[in-house]
């Protein structure tokens, strides 16, 4: 009862979550929507600090570390507990953003990788995650018109690290079929849902 969404910038990740979360509870689901990095106060605070270029000079394992950090308290303080009660859990980002901007793209060593998430994910991997998949071209185009503010430091990389954004998130989901499933992000946010209701409900049956 582990759902994540996973992509690159303004592929509709935020929207399509809450819009899930809205149809389980619908049907009556105890549902929490949370984020990543984030989704408890002190991961939130974490959260503040990596994504405002304060920390920016930490390199790929110090980065890792310090989103490690976030991610077990998330673990600790939201995630399992709902879990542990027969909730759901759907989350904006998880372990594949680790894999596809820290490893992938950040370059840090898989052996690093794979040995974090095992000490900090332990078993608790999404039943499902769904990639939200857009040209990185569009990604970028809505990324920019949502952010009326200046950019963050992430989304202002150059278009060529958007593509190889996209690609690292599609090497995942090649490698881990069962789990990871591509949905096609370009069309309307209804339709995209419809995508994800008809995964969801393969996949746990509803
Ligand atoms: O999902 P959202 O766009 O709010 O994520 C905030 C930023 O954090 C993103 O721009 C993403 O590039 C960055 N990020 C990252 N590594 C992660 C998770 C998020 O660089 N593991």
């Amino acid at each position: 009862r582990f759902i994540t969404f996973e992509g690159g910038e303004g592929t509709g990740k935020s929207t399509q979550a809450r819009l899930l979360a809205e149809r389980l509870r619908a049907l009556g689901e105890d549902v929490v929507a949370t984020r990543e990095p984030g989704g408890s106060p002190e991961a939130e605070r974490l959260r503040d600090l990596i994504l405002s270029g304060r920390a920016k000079n930490l390199g790929a394992f110090a980065e890792t570390a310090l989103f490690s950090a976030a991610r077990l308290d998330h673990l600790r303080s939201t995630i399992r507990p709902v879990l542990a009660r027969g909730g759901w859990v759907i989350c904006d980002r998880f372990l594949d953003s680790t894999r596809a901007y820290q490893g992938a793209l950040g370059n840090l060593d898989p052996r690093v990788l794979r040995a974090l998430e095992r000490v900090v994910v332990e078993d608790t991997v999404p039943g499902l995650t769904l990639l939200l998949d857009v040209p990185a071209e569009i990604g970028l185009e809505r990324a920019r018109q949502r952010s009326q503010s200046a950019p963050d430091r992430f989304e202002a990389e150059a278009i060529g690290y958007h593509r190889s954004l996209r690609q690292a998130f599609l090497d995942i989901a090649h490698q881990e079929p069962q789990r990871v499933r591509v949905v096609d992000a370009r069309p309307a946010p209804d339709e995209v849902a419809e995508q994800v209701w008809a995964t969801t409900a393969e996949t746990f049956a509803l």
